[in-house]
């Protein structure tokens, strides 16, 4: 048995991890993986988890019982509030279904489980090229065919909207349209709101099923409300559409798997129907999801104290995020180094797309030590103050030579 089985390759970002957690160079740098470090390159848990934890574990009234199918009813309901607003119309026409998942990669799952069994089946969804290296196997997983659109400009490291918005009018109508709300993972591009204004009209002329990822709100500027602006400008437009909603980020709960799905629909009816299907589909995969990591967001969404703090832990990574993207264009400046690097100041959030080739990252990786995907995709949270100089010198380098 299984003699024929073709052996799969590793994941690229964890296998990159693997190969520097056993390079002992002193001054080796990770920058391939997505999770935030501070300034010591540690992980950072947020002081508001810390509070958030310790009210729970003090809780007398703490058990291990399972959540409900769909998860915890009062996260769910913030959950959905947070990204669509409190004074969201969907939510008071109670037209919204809120499913708690296993994190973004589980709402993604989620998502298109459902779309595939209760939308249509004959559509391509539509990605981004490039996106998030996930989205692919998480679409043809369930069944449906996968379709990239034009996104990333190499030339001008920046968004290519006429590209975009031609895939979208070329693509069959009705297709589900996989957008990433802020924070374009992997290239830190984001559609200006003219932009998005150009590709809603797009999307509703053709049909189109809007699937919404946001996997960085709040993360991305260190606004909540600006990060979700494209997911409400949607909403407001009247388009039945779906959010995916992460608190890895966010939350720093990468390992707790803490997420939702928000369906937004026509009215409360097809909400019902929508909500018992997906729960019917949950049920059939995870039973229900995890507890922990809820009843923390739980807790913080709930608390004006500890949601204003929660606001201060973002701009707390967020600002750092940026003070970073400063702090290497200027050194990229002061040295001198060839081409221009005003992408690495606009582009946003987790990533940025350096525009470095596969052949410069290889020398950055063999030489250096600094780890990163061949598409030249750089964590700024691997970056510090005590290793931006060694990490800017190395991209002179690679780039002079
Ligand atoms: N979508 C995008 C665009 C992401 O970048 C990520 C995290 N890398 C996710 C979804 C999901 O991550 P998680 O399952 O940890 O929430």
């Amino acid at each position: 048995l299984f003699q024929n089985t073709p052996l799969a390759g590793p994941d690229k970002i964890f296998h990159l991890t693997a190969v520097y957690a056993s390079d002992e160079f002193p001054q080796k740098i990770n920058l391939g993986v997505g999770a935030y470090r501070d300034n010591d390159g540690k992980p950072w848990v947020l002081p508001v988890v810390k509070k958030a934890e310790d009210i729970l574990i003090n809780d007398p009234n703490r058990n291990h019982e399972y959540l409900p199918i769909t998860g915890l009813p009062t996260f769910r309901a913030a959950s959905a509030k947070l990204i669509l607003g409190a004074d969201s119309p969907a939510i008071k026409e109670n037209r919204v279904s809120t499913c708690q998942t296993i994190s973004g990669t589980g709402a993604n799952h989620l998502g298109v489980l459902f779309l595939s069994r209760f939308y249509r089946n004959d559509v391509p969804v539509l990605i981004s090229k490039p996106t998030w290296i996930n989205h692919r196997d998480i679409v043809n997983n369930v069944g449906l065919e996968v379709r990239e659109y034009a996104y990333y400009d190499p030339k001008t490291n920046g968004l290519d909207i006429d590209g975009f918005l031609k895939s979208l009018n070329d693509a069959p109508n009705g297709s589900i349209a996989l957008l990433h709300a802020c924070a374009h993972n992997p290239t830190g591009v984001d559609p200006s709101q003219e932009q998005w204004r150009k590709i809603a009209d797009v999307i509703a002329a053709k049909g189109h099923y809007p699937f919404f990822d946001c996997a960085y709100q709040g993360f991305a500027s260190g606004d909540l409300d600006r990060d979700a602006w494209a997911v409400r400008y949607f909403v407001e437009r009247g388009f039945e559409l779906l959010v995916c909603q992460s608190y890895s980020k966010n939350f720093g709960l990468y390992g707790q798997r803490t997420g939702c799905l928000t369906v937004v629909s026509k009215n409360a009816d097809a909400a019902v129907k929508i909500e018992s299907q997906i729960a019917k589909l949950q049920r059939a995969e995870v039973s229900n999801p995890p507890a922990y990591g809820a009843r923390i967001v739980n807790l913080v969404l709930h608390d004006p104290k500890l949601y204003a703090e929660w606001n201060d832990n973002l701009r707390t990574m967020s600002s750092r995020i940026m003070d970073m993207r400063k702090q290497l264009y200027d050194k990229l400046i002061e040295l001198g180094t060839p081409g221009t690097w005003n992408h690495i100041i606009d582009q946003i959030g987790m990533f940025s797309f350096t525009g470095l080739k596969p052949s410069q990252v290889q020398v950055l990786i063999q030489k250096y030590h600094i780890y990163l995907t061949d598409n030249g995709r750089i964590s700024m949270a691997g970056l510090s103050t005590k290793n931006i100089d060694y990490f800017a010198k190395a991209v002179n380098d690679v780039v002079r030579n």
